[in-house]
């Protein structure tokens, strides 16, 4: 079609034009577990987009949902005003989100919600008179998104140089990347709080009294799915609580069902002072994200008028109509299917398949967890990313869509998948390994 034919005109964001334009993958339809290319192809999409449709593509309720808004109404403010279904969709994340998070902030994105979750924590301490609490500790490979607060605090330290400035104050957790140490499943190991006592290093560093909040992903999805060793959340939680730090869980991916439960929270049993989500918040339909925080937080802010007004924080779309229309949906689609705990059941299946690789050309680790599996591939020397790449290549080639970051690959279908669709995923992906040189 002719509004196909200028691939010069989509700037497309995080992929060099050539490596589309060499072989265009043009996406036009989907539903449920696949995708339709342009070329009439049916793509098994084993991410569920990019960590977002969780539910499956094209669900009727949610499709019709969100038609039904639209007509009824397209917009709402939310400074000064509001809709009954924000209030609706905030009660019911509340009522999902591990107890004690009961306050919801509304954002656009997954981004945006850390940007919200950081100024809350900064605004929290001085509410409470700690205004000299303004250090943030991120992790190293953490990924927070692509504001100036995510990139400062994400541990990508390319992604970060590259704008040559970000937030002052900011230090990183060290996050070892040896696949004996990260490794949860299989009986792999410890270690967790030896590596969380990291914090400790730069509480005596700093002292606490300058630090304001920690944000982890309870399981580093984009930076290629690295588990947390047993008892490092735990022990995180244990030190904030000690020096009056908040924890941050960014769970913009592991939320809505990922892992096995509602939240990565539910699964590993930490409970942080402030959680933000996004992607599944609305199956990937409506651009959402959206900050949980707990009853000693919100207080905190509305414990007096100069304390709001120091909080001035909002998107013109926050709480969007449509948003929330989407969200009320796909939480009663989450929660009639069984869902959020669905990736519990299918955990074995998915563990089972991804270490089934693990003697194919150029793999040297392999992690799973829920619906998420990581297959890391060795290095081309001097020529990183290529040979993952070429696996992506050659996996859409036959029909499969998967995911890459660096040398990893990473699998996260839409919590509906089939046994069958999981046999048939990594089916696929050993073919590939095997024709890949
Ligand atoms: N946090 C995490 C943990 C993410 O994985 C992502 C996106 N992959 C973001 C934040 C940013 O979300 P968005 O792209 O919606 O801004």
């Amino acid at each position: 079609p002719a509004a196909t034919n200028n691939l010069d005109a989509f700037w497309m964001p995080f992929t060099a034009n050539r490596q589309f334009k060499d072989a265009p993958r043009m996406l036009v339809s989907a539903r449920d577990m696949h995708y339709v290319a342009a070329d009439g192809r049916k793509i098994l999409d084993g991410t569920a987009g990019l960590w977002c449709v969780n539910a499956g593509h094209g669900r009727p309720k949610i499709v019709e949902a969100v038609q039904r808004q639209v007509a009824e109404l397209d917009y709402a403010p939310a400074f000064q005003m509001g809709h009954p279904k924000a209030f609706e969709f905030a009660s019911r994340l509340a009522a999902l989100a591990p107890a004690g998070l009961d306050h919801v902030f509304f954002a656009n994105s997954g981004s945006e919600a850390v940007d919200t979750a950081l100024k809350i924590a900064l605004a929290y301490h001085r509410a409470r008179g700690e205004g000299q609490r303004v250090r943030l500790i991120g992790r190293e490979r953490g990924y927070h998104g692509v504001g100036f607060g995510g990139i400062s605090v994400g541990g990508m330290v390319a992604n970060r140089r590259t704008f040559g400035l970000g937030l002052p104050g900011v230090d990183h957790l060290r996050h070892t990347h040896d696949p004996a140490r990260n490794a949860f499943t299989r009986g792999l190991p410890e270690h967790g709080a030896e590596l969380a006592d990291d914090l400790e290093r730069l509480v005596a560093l700093h002292g606490a009294e300058t630090i304001a909040a920690v944000i982890v992903e309870p399981l580093a999805g984009s930076t290629g799915v690295l588990l947390p060793p047993q008892g490092y959340l735990e022990r995180l939680r244990a030190i904030c609580d000690r020096h009056g730090i908040l924890l941050i869980f960014d769970e913009v991916i592991t939320g809505f069902g990922r892992l096995g439960a509602p939240f990565a929270s539910d699964r590993f049993g930490v409970t942080p002072d402030i959680m933000t989500t996004a992607k599944g918040v609305t199956n990937g339909v409506v651009p959402m994200g959206a900050v949980l925080a707990s009853e000693a937080i919100y207080k905190a802010f509305m414990s007096g008028p100069e304390h709001m007004i120091e909080l001035f924080h909002g998107y013109t779309y926050s709480g969007h109509p449509l948003a929330c229309a989407a969200g009320l949906a796909t939480l009663d689609t989450y929660q009639e299917e069984g869902l959020l705990t669905r990736a519990a059941r299918m955990e074995k299946q998915l563990e089972d398949a991804a270490f089934a690789l693990q003697d194919l050309p150029h793999v040297i680790d392999i992690r799973a967890i829920g619906l998420v599996a990581a297959i890391e591939l060795e290095p081309i020397e001097g020529e990183p990313s290529r040979r993952a790449f070429s696996a992506f290549l050659k996996a859409f080639e036959k029909g499969l869509m998967i995911r890459t970051t660096g040398d990893i690959i990473a699998l996260s279908p839409p919590l509906i998948v089939s046994e069958a669709q999981i046999d048939e995923m990594f089916g696929t992906l050993a073919d590939v390994l095997r024709e890949i040189g």
